[in-house]
């Protein structure tokens, strides 16, 4: 999660930002119960297009069964 001047590959911008997408967001471990809170997902992405340049799933710990 160290690239943080990657070129955007669609319009070449050096420029990040980071996001984090929850509640209607959020992914839930496949066929497991929705009251399991499931993970946030972070964003990383071109400051000037928006263009998502990475996703991360926050906590990858809570889909191992
Ligand atoms: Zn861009």
């Amino acid at each position: 999660m160290d690239n943080q001047n990657s070129e955007c590959p669609k319009c070449g911008n050096n420029n990040t930002l980071k996001g984090v997408q929850y509640n209607q967001g959020n992914i839930f471990p496949e066929g497991r119960s929705i009251f399991n809170m499931g993970s946030e997902i972070l964003h990383v992405f071109c400051s000037d297009c928006g263009y998502i340049k990475e996703s991360y799933v926050k906590s990858p710990e809570k889909f191992i069964k």
